[in-house]
């Protein structure tokens, strides 16, 4: 945890807690109670004075991520519609989507869920994971499911050169030969990139986020969002990871169930 600084400071003292930077702001001397500030990519928004308790810089914590992510949600929607966030069709259709694979034990048990209700889905795999398991590449293709460019090295778009960034899903592709579907890792693209990779890639993201790779994650809770969540065209993502794997193996089964019960059809984009 990050400690109060003497001098009142935006940026230079933070914090990371479950991965979300937090900025100790206009401190008191006694180096117990600071002002928190959020940061959202360089937009800095001050919280009250608070004590630095732990639990409560947990809860903030937790409380950026979410504001974050429904944020950029949002604004994505609005600001970038040339990127897929949901398919509008007439009838009813669910487009599953597996990220971060494939792994040899967990995308395996995936095919064999989606077997079970003759589903199909789409998998966004990362490079260097295709390159380690082709035979579990090839399966799926084999089955009927999709395959999508996840880059090479799972890589944030923010922060580092379009260059770079589209040399790294060149690197994915020259894995997995399929220059149709591309999703940028953690949802943040590389804003330069849209444009070149629009002319080649559908830039899928999605409308219902699992997230099956939290730890920790009500998983009760959870299925019933992603249910209400659901409509006709929905994209919703999973993880075929190691992290995921724990509640992805509570989710999805029961939400398959749920889909078929429901008379959605499960396609692969
Ligand atoms: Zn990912």
């Amino acid at each position: 945890m990050g400690r109060c600084s003497k001098r009142p400071n935006v940026g230079g003292e933070t914090a990371k807690i479950f991965g979300t930077r937090l900025i100790l702001i206009n401190p008191r001397f006694n180096g117990r109670q600071c002002k928190i500030g959020l940061d959202f990519n360089g937009i800095v928004i001050v919280l009250n004075q608070t004590s630095l308790l732990k639990k409560q810089i947990q809860t903030l914590a937790g409380f950026h991520s979410f504001v974050l992510l429904n944020f950029w949600y949002t604004i994505g929607k609005t600001f970038l519609p040339t990127l897929t966030w949901r398919r509008s069709e007439g009838t009813k259709v669910v487009y599953l989507t597996f990220d971060d694979g494939p792994h040899p034990d967990i995308t395996r048990w995936v095919i064999q869920e989606l077997d079970k209700v003759g589903a199909k889905g789409s998998f966004f795999v990362v490079g260097e994971n295709a390159q380690t398991h082709p035979d579990v590449l090839s399966e799926l293709e084999k089955n009927g499911h999709s395959i999508g460019n996840h880059t090479y090295h799972h890589l944030k778009g923010w922060g580092i050169s379009t260059a770079a960034y589209m040399h790294d899903i060149d690197q994915c592709n020259d894995v997995i030969h399929e220059k149709r579907l591309f999703r940028p890792p953690f949802g943040r693209i590389n804003f330069g990139a849209i444009k070149p990779l629009s002319t080649e890639y559908e830039i899928v993201m999605w409308d219902v986020l699992t997230k099956d790779y939290l730890k920790g994650l009500n998983t009760k809770k959870a299925q019933k969002r992603i249910q209400k969540a659901t409509k006709s065209g929905s994209i919703v993502v999973f993880h075929d990871s190691i992290k995921a794997n724990p509640n992805l193996k509570v989710l999805l089964p029961d939400y398959l169930q749920f889909l078929a019960k429901e008379g959605y059809e499960m396609r692969a984009l």
